[in-house]
């Protein structure tokens, strides 16, 4: 790991998604428009958007890996270190670190070891209970315009939306709760409305820093992992198959050549989109263990004892090879 210094205002924010599905967004192709203002955004230059692989099929196991710039399964000491944490080393490099979720305290070790100690901003749900029960997401835009930023700003902002009940996502006083009905399957149309909900969410956060005018910003949403709705009959997520891990990435920035890199990345994995981070925060993070085009899935342990999934990205024809070890 190698650090670079730079003192020019820049915020990053890290949406960590939850349980998003990307053949549900009509900017990846579905058929319902549940995603009318990502698809706003996209008309601008500087939007990218990507379907990607999760480093887990379950929140903890990918949090840690999407959190701590993590490339392989059985190195839980790396996480606990926090040697890799992408909170340390904003920390280490001088930015205000901020972590706001609606998801409870225990979720905090996950994201950073030691009880968040690089984070100067913790909130969830446990210090926010019934704010979050009535306003559920919308909790985490309050208490970001409740902020005060500096020069330097590391945000971390972990969602709810869409983990199931589907139904239990949405603010109070939400108006398009039953936009999608009718449809074949309803527990579809339930997902479906969560996914006009996130649109709605992600477009104030987008809209939030991408209207800034003060320095660089980079703003990058990966869902955990997927919620599969009857694809190939599965359903759910928690269990070890490919599909689980396709992720829907989406990313804004002024800044031209990181916008290049990235969008030169094949089905970006976790490890990839967060060593992206890891280098506008000054850092350049190199695995040992590293094997070219080769990532890892994990089950629902992040140290690999429930199994993983070692894939192998054939760039040339735009293709995945699975090999699942248990
Ligand atoms: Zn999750």
């Amino acid at each position: 790991m190698s650090a670079r210094g730079g003192g020019h205002p820049i915020t990053v924010v890290y949406v960590m998604g939850e349980s998003i599905n990307a053949k549900h967004m009509s900017i990846f192709g579905y058929e319902r428009e549940t995603t009318p203002l990502m698809k706003k955004l996209s008309e601008k230059g500087d939007f990218y958007y990507t379907e990607g692989i999760a480093g887990g099929v379950c929140t903890i196991a990918s949090s840690k890996f999407m959190a701590n710039v993590i490339y392989e399964p059985n190195n839980g000491k790396l996480t606990n270190s926090c040697e890799t944490s992408l909170c340390k080393l904003a920390k280490d490099n001088g930015f205000k670190v901020i972590y706001i979720t609606s998801k409870f305290n225990k979720m905090i070790t996950s994201v950073c070891n030691m009880s968040g100690k690089y984070m100067d901003v913790i909130e969830t749900a446990s210090t926010n209970k019934a704010h979050v029960e009535r306003r559920k997401d919308d909790c985490i835009l309050d208490l970001l315009d409740k902020q005060e930023f500096t020069d330097k700003n590391f945000i971390i902002l972990h969602k709810r939306c869409a983990h199931t009940p589907y139904t239990a996502v949405f603010p109070e006083g939400y108006k398009n709760r039953t936009h999608f009905k009718n449809g074949k399957d309803k527990k579809v149309d339930e997902y479906d409305n969560a996914i006009l909900y996130e649109d709605t969410w992600l477009y104030r956060v987008f809209n939030k820093f991408n209207r800034r005018t003060h320095g660089k910003f980079y703003i990058i949403y990966a869902s955990d992992h997927n919620e599969l709705l009857g694809e190939n009959g599965l359903y759910s997520h928690g269990y070890l198959h490919p599909a689980v891990a396709d992720i829907p990435v989406i990313v804004q920035s002024n800044d031209a050549e990181f916008m290049r890199k990235f969008k030169a990345i094949y089905k970006p994995t976790h490890y990839e989109i967060s060593k992206m981070i890891a280098e506008v925060l000054g850092f350049q993070i190199k695995n040992p263990n590293e094997e070219k085009d080769v990532y890892y899935i994990n089950g629902l342990d992040y140290n690999g004892r429930a199994g993983y999934i070692r894939l192998k990205k054939d760039i040339k024809n735009k293709k995945i090879e699975y090999e699942l070890v248990n």
